[in-house]
Formats: C-alpha cells, structure tokens, sequence
C-alpha cells in the first residue's frame, strides 16, 4: 500500500496524486532487471522428511536453510539481482496443508530470509496444482513448464534473458529454459531420475551455493560490462548531426520512414 493512501485523508492533495502516477509511469518505463529465480524444497531450504506426515512439509518450525543458501542470496542481491522462489506445492491440491498453513510457512521463509540474511525476496511464485496420472504439468504453470517465470518476470519487469534458474532438479533447469533463462542445477541429490532433453541440460552444475555464486556474479558482471560499455561506444560513434551530411537524407522535420510489414510465414498471422 503506498504511503499517500495510508495518509489521513485531509493530508492528500492533488500534487501526491501526480506524483503517484509519475511513479508508476516511471516504472512503467523503467529497464529490465536480470533475476534470479530459485526453487525452494531442497534448493533453498532442506526438503521435507519423505518419512514425515505431510502436514509438517508446511510446518514453518522446520524451516531449515540449505548451507550457503540465505548468504548467497544476500550477494546476488547485492549485486542487483531480483529475487523470486518459484516452487511447485502439489501438497495444496493434494490436501496435505491448507492455503493458510502454506501462507504462514511463506510468511516465515520470507521473515527469515529478511531477519538473518538481510535478504528481500520480491515475490514467491506458487503453484499450487498437482500433476497429471504421469506425473506431467496440467497446468501452466506447475515446473516443468515455465508459467510462474512468466508471470512474475511481467509483472515485475525481469529480463528473461540475463536471468537464472537455480534448483536441485532437471524440471528446474527446464522450466527455465523454458521461459528463456539460464538453468543452472545445484545437485544435492535430489535429482534422481536424469531423463536427458535438450532442454533439462544444465547450463552449468554446481554442488554448493558458494562456487555456484561465484560463478553466477561473475557471469552477471560480465552481462553488465556489456550492456553499460559496449551499447554507448555505439551510440557514440554516429556523431549526432551524421544525418545532415548524407545526401538526399532529407530534413529533420520528415517522418522516419517506417519498416516493411512483417511477412507472414506459411500463412500465419505476423506476429507483434
Ligand atoms: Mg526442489
Ligand atoms: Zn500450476
């Protein structure tokens, strides 16, 4: 809730009403930021004891953090990441713990996340669905598939492409395929199945957060090096007035001509 809408009433003027729609026009604009996605049970926390009543899967007293996990995130933060936990809890459907109890152990991880780490988690992805007879998604957004990476990028302008997918599973690493990320595996023995895809090739394995991180800041460093270096150097190259010593280029008063339509391919509607 922002800050004018919590206000008294009499204090709300016209100006923090402009001032709130500048902000979101601000945002609106604002570039994209490269994330890392991070899977929970056996990724970022230890997964339930298999042996456990399932209720306890939700039971927020035990909570305990993969090693390296909470600092990890704290330096990816650090270097201007986002963060989201996408996880699959087919527990919901399957009636092992109630929305309430799931939303109280989310409420504790990320509580935890803040008070030990310094962490600030931009949102948790649920999916709160339960897979096919086969074990498949059948839904969108049940990992594998990549719906809860979507989602969260939209609604908080991520950019897919200079992100990570990080979780103990070739489903993990799919999904961010899927959803154009890098899928990174962090093997902790989770995995056990191995069915190999293009897809669910890991784009690097790591077997704790420490080595993974490193790897992962100096892979960011070096997307950021790119993108603040090398786009300027471009830009800077064309003098600003190039356009007026080209013959025939016309005044600066003409309308850019616009590109040709897209052609469709094999029929299909041009994509937009
Ligand atoms: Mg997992
Ligand atoms: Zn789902």
């Amino acid at each position: 809730m922002s800050a004018w809408l919590d206000a008294p009433l009499g204090t709300i003027s016209i100006a923090d009403l402009g001032l709130e729609r500048d902000r979101r026009e601000a945002a609106l604009h604002a570039p994209l930021r490269p994330a890392l996605f991070v899977d929970k049970d056996g990724t970022l926390v230890e997964p339930p004891d298999p042996d456990d009543p399932p209720a306890l899967a939700a039971d927020p007293a035990r909570l305990r953090f993969v090693p390296g996990a909470g600092e990890s995130l704290a330096r990816l933060r650090q270097a201007g990441l986002a963060l989201v936990i996408v996880t699959n809890e087919s527990g919901l459907a399957r009636g092992a713990f109630t929305r309430v109890q799931f939303a109280q152990l989310q409420a504790a991880l990320v509580k935890r996340l803040r008070d030990e780490f310094d962490v600030i988690v931009d949102d948790v992805a649920v999916c709160p669905h339960a897979p096919d007879a086969q074990g498949r998604p059948a839904c969108l957004c049940r990992k594998p598939a990549p719906g809860m990476l979507l989602r969260t990028a939209r609604a908080h302008r991520l950019d897919l492409a200079r992100s990570w997918m990080v979780g103990d599973t070739l489903d993990d690493v799919e999904a961010g395929h899927r959803a154009g990320t890098a899928g990174w595996l962090l093997d902790t023995g989770a995995e056990t199945l191995w069915r190999r895809s293009p897809l669910r090739e890991p784009d690097a394995v790591f077997s704790d957060w420490p080595s993974l991180t490193d790897q992962l800041l100096a892979a960011h460093a070096a997307a950021c090096a790119v993108t603040t270096t090398t786009l300027p150097a471009a830009v800077d190259a064309v003098p600003p007035d190039a356009l007026d010593e080209v013959p025939g280029a016309g005044s600066p008063d003409e309308p850019i001509a616009s590109s040709p339509p897209p052609t469709p391919l094999n029929g299909a509607p041009a994509p937009v």
